[in-house]
């Protein structure tokens, strides 16, 4: 793993909450009727996980690792733009706003609004990182986006799923009965070191501690509504046609590690 490479990835995990790094012996607890081998992953667009600048201390919008209109048909556009650089580009001032008044707080503000200012931060930086790892977690079509994942992660989804056919079918059908906004996400739970389909209500509400993302699809309306409005089995179906499974191999293979 390069210097770069693994400073995204530990600046990733240190962003998700997570030590993607701590995991342990992952391979010595699987079940050895599949084992799990160990493959360099391919490089992936880490680069633009600049996701928070250290000298002032705040989140920042990183850039999309692609054009805005290279998902298309998958994903027009408009959705693109109005995506990343309002919703996303939200969550990142309301995280930073967020931190801003707890420090005030501290500093001798009115401590019965921490609860609010929690919250808030719960929301804004979920939103944040949530879609920080959603643009990465897909590339243009021919370009690194759809396929099938290979390596460790193909072989824990076999052995955690069934199939990879399984595993589509119990994603997408998670993906689809989120009820109102929210994610279907793919994650390594820390505890058994398996890999476990979750849901997500809003931006961060039913999501486990110290589960690692792997895969995950937005399903707030306003991430399909203008081009899919109320299908969203389609834009979930056609979603599968823009996975970057490299980034995501590249997550799995950093939290089993
Ligand atoms: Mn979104």
């Amino acid at each position: 793993m390069d210097a770069t490479r693994r400073e995204a990835l530990a600046s990733l995990a240190g962003m998700s909450g997570v030590a993607a790094f701590s995991f342990g012996a992952y391979c010595q607890t699987a079940d050895p009727t599949t084992p799990i081998t160990t493959v360099k992953p391919a490089a992936a667009p880490v680069a633009s996980l600049a996701a928070f600048d250290a000298t002032k201390g705040e989140y920042v919008l990183p850039p999309l690792p692609y054009k805005s209109d290279e998902l298309e048909p998958v994903i027009d556009k408009a959705t693109m733009e109005l995506h990343h650089g309002k919703h996303h580009a939200a969550y990142v001032a309301g995280a930073n706003r967020a931190l801003k008044e707890l420090a005030g707080i501290r500093d001798g503000g009115d401590a019965g609004l921490v609860r609010h200012w929690a919250r808030e931060l719960s929301f804004h930086l979920g939103g944040h990182v949530n879609h920080t790892l959603f643009w990465n977690m897909m590339a243009p079509a021919g370009k690194g986006g759809g396929g099938e994942p290979t390596g460790a992660l193909i072989a824990a989804i076999r052995r955690d799923f069934g199939s990879f056919d399984k595993f589509v079918a119990h994603f997408k059908a998670n993906a689809l009965q989120v009820e109102g906004g929210g994610w279907g996400w793919l994650v390594l739970d820390t505890l058994s070191k398996r890999l476990v389909l979750i849901q997500m209500e809003s931006q961060q509400d039913r999501f486990i501690a110290g589960a690692v993302p792997i895969l995950g699809v937005d399903v707030w309306e306003h991430a399909y509504y203008l081009k899919y409005q109320n299908k969203r089995s389609e834009y979930v179906d056609a979603f599968m046609k823009v996975v970057n499974w490299r980034f995501c191999e590249q997550l799995f293979d950093a939290a089993v590690a």
